[in-house]
């Protein structure tokens, strides 16, 4: 028997309650259940560290409360430390709280690819590209470029986890997008111009359709039912691309090994997270 849930804000968007109920059910764990947890910023800590006490197991932890879940946590892994981020707590039986970051090792693997020796450039240096930046250089990137809007914000993810910072997107072997640059925004239509000579306006991702030619591997941590203009992009050119949902079910399909001991179907998990 456990309770999980997501706590968010807003949270009522997220997929994460389709994929873990989808994965109980497929596994035959029906004393288990996972929910939507909304919890506005100035709620947050009262409410994560009373969670264990009602019997709640764990708890996925999303924008903009992962930075908060680490400090209020009684342990965390290395990567949650090193990242400053935890995405996943466990409510122990003691009433202590293990922060984990599993944005990580999700986005590794699903990647599915060696990244020894590889070239990456990081777009965003926002909370997903600092889990992004660790986990590239822990599994053996050769080096990992940061550009992002706010090159200051890009300067001191850098210097903190051994990344370059860039002032524009430099060629790589994998382009990784951790901005939320192709969420739904009707207020900015065409994110990204065929070319600059074309029409020659900034392009929110610093990078021209032409320019995409040079990354074989694009992937883009947004996640929508519908190719972002990013990915759509990669796949005219011929690179392999991986999706948002992708890297949300690696990343909850280990959230989930780490509380019930068991390996759910990411089968399982990714039609269910495809079908909202
Ligand atoms: P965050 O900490 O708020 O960072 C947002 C990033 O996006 C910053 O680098 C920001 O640049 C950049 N940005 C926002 N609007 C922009 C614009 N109009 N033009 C250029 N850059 C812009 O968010 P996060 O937690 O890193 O999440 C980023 C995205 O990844 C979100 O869409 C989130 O849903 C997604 N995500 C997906 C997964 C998954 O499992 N698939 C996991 C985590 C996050 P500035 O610094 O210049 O503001």
């Amino acid at each position: 028997m456990g309770r999980l849930g997501v706590l968010g804000w807003p949270v009522a968007h997220s997929r994460s309650p389709a994929m873990h109920n989808a994965a109980f059910e497929a596994l035959g764990m029906t004393d288990w259940r996972y929910q939507h947890l909304p919890v506005p910023p100035h709620l947050f800590a009262e409410t994560a560290l009373a969670l264990g006490p009602t019997g709640m197991h764990g708890a996925n932890i999303t924008i903009p409360h992962k930075h908060e879940a680490l400090a209020i946590s009684s342990q965390a892994s290395d990567a949650a430390r090193a990242i400053g981020a935890a995405n996943t707590l466990t409510f122990l039986p003691d009433g202590s709280i293990a922060a984990e970051n599993t944005d990580a090792p999700g986005l590794l693997e699903a990647l599915g690819v060696s990244l020894a020796g590889l070239r990456v450039q990081i777009l965003g240096a926002g909370g997903s590209a600092r889990a992004a930046v660790w986990g590239l250089l822990d599994a053996g990137a050769a080096e990992v470029c940061v550009w992002n809007r706010t090159s200051g914000r890009a300067e001191t993810l850098a210097r903190d986890l051994g990344a370059r910072a860039v002032r524009a997107p430099q060629p790589a072997d994998l382009l990784v997008n951790c901005t939320s640059v192709g969420l739904e925004r009707p207020d900015l239509p065409g994110l990204i111009e065929r070319s600059a000579s074309e029409d020659g306006g900034l392009n929110l991702l610093g990078l021209t359709f032409d320019q995409l030619g040079e990354y074989p591997y694009v992937a883009d941590l947004v996640y929508r039912p519908q190719p972002t203009p990013l990915l759509a992009a990669a796949r005219a050119h011929g690179a392999r691309t991986i999706d948002g949902l992708d890297i949300l079910v690696a990343q909850g399909a280990l959230s989930f090994e780490l509380w019930t001991g068991r390996a759910p179907s990411r089968e399982v998990m990714a039609r269910a997270a495809r079908a909202g």
